[in-house]
């Protein structure tokens, strides 16, 4: 229902981090989709 929830939490759906001296990389959490696996674990 809630479309957002298949936003990867961490790279907020672009799939891609950046980090503190912003360089950007794939995110590792999605692979670069921007969507959350469904196999997330979250701890
Ligand atoms: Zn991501």
């Amino acid at each position: 229902m809630n479309l957002r929830d298949n936003n990867c939490l961490a790279c907020d759906g672009s799939g891609l981090l950046m980090d503190d001296e912003q360089w950007h990389y794939v995110c590792t959490v999605c692979e670069g989709s921007g969507i959350r696996s469904l196999e997330m674990k979250e701890e």
